[in-house]
């Protein structure tokens, strides 16, 4: 009997032990949670009003002209320029006015980069700088230069594997610019020799870029252009693939002139790109990132600085850019 009770005893102590051993694990894991929950969650706000306020200043900064005379504006009656909230906002005027109080405007609006935003709000002349044929040599300079002067551009690549290629792909696209497609041989008498080979050229280039950067490229430029003389394929037929693809296509109406054979020299690029925008309210200006271009690297400072000052606005391609097609896209069912 004795030894029964004592074998009981043991017993409960042991379930008593285990069972104060759960209840302790258990209080520590809610503990935990109570801790990890909150902690995580605070560091994703964080993380989110970082990226917020780095997107007002930047869009500040672009602005700043702008702002400054909202800042001026402000004061008199009848402003002549909106705050820069209705900046923010302004993108979704349309959509806000069919739903008065749609409430997601807010976020939708963040989404968008600020040139996005200042691409569809501002009034003033639009440039857009295009780079085609990198990488190259001086690939890295030209982006170190639009990094310097705060300007996004849209760099039309061709397909290149090595190390060095692969990193200023992936530059392009962190730092903000656009990467777009210029085929991956760049050989007119390969691409253009069937609809089946451009297909197949683009589709290269495309699974190229995305593997590289993890954005799949949406923009094109023909080689030659649009209305290029060479393809033994109809150009219709190509724009009817990429519209199938819904990939958007972009040539020029503004050159630099490396391209051309003749040796301009830096002064004389500004001077030839100076007057191809002032001829449009959307200028495509067409320059070369090849091994035979440094001249293009060296007028680029005083391109930027001389488009700037004339009250141009400098922007990458974006899903809102108006597009210019020597042959139009409209042309082609
Ligand atoms: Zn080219």
């Amino acid at each position: 009997m004795t030894v029964k009770r004592e074998y009981n005893h043991k017993d409960w102590e042991n379930y008593r032990r285990k069972r104060v051993g759960r209840i302790k694990q258990f209080i520590v894991v809610i503990v935990c949670l109570l801790l990890v929950v909150p902690t995580v969650c605070c560091a994703m706000m964080t993380l989110k009003v970082h990226r917020l306020e780095k997107q007002v200043r930047s869009l500040i900064e672009i602005h700043d002209e702008e702002y400054q005379k909202y800042l001026k504006g402000k004061k008199e009656e009848g402003a002549a320029f909106n705050e820069p909230s209705s900046i923010i906002y302004a993108a979704e005027v349309e959509k806000e006015q069919e739903e008065p109080e749609s409430e997601p405007v807010m976020a939708e609006a963040a989404d968008l980069t600020p040139e996005e935003l200042l691409e569809q709000n501002t009034e003033k002349k639009k440039v857009y700088l295009t780079f085609d044929d990198g990488p190259s040599q001086y690939s890295n300079e030209l982006l170190n230069v639009l990094k310097k002067y705060n300007v996004k551009a849209t760099f039309f690549v061709i397909g290149k594997t090595d190390k060095e290629s692969l990193k200023i792909y992936k530059r392009i696209v962190e730092e903000g610019h656009t990467l777009a497609m210029h085929s991956y041989t760049h050989k007119y008498d390969v691409i253009y020799k069937s609809l089946d080979n451009f297909k197949k050229d683009i589709e290269k280039l495309s699974n190229l870029l995305y593997e590289a950067t993890g954005v799949r490229p949406k923009y094109y430029r023909f080689p030659g252009g649009s209305s290029n003389q060479v393809s033994k394929v109809s150009v219709k037929k190509c724009i009817s693939y990429l519209k199938e693809k819904g990939i958007t296509y972009f040539d020029w109406n503004a050159v630099n002139g490396d391209a051309t054979g003749k040796k301009y020299t830096a002064k004389q690029m500004v001077a030839n790109v100076m007057e191809g925008v002032s001829k449009n309210n959307n200028s495509m200006v067409l320059m070369h990132d090849t091994v035979s271009k440094d001249t293009t690297v060296k007028s680029l400072p005083s391109l930027i600085k001389k488009l700037k000052k004339e009250g141009y606005v400098l922007l990458p391609i974006t899903d809102y850019t108006k597009p210019v097609q020597h042959v139009k896209a409209e042309s082609v069912k």
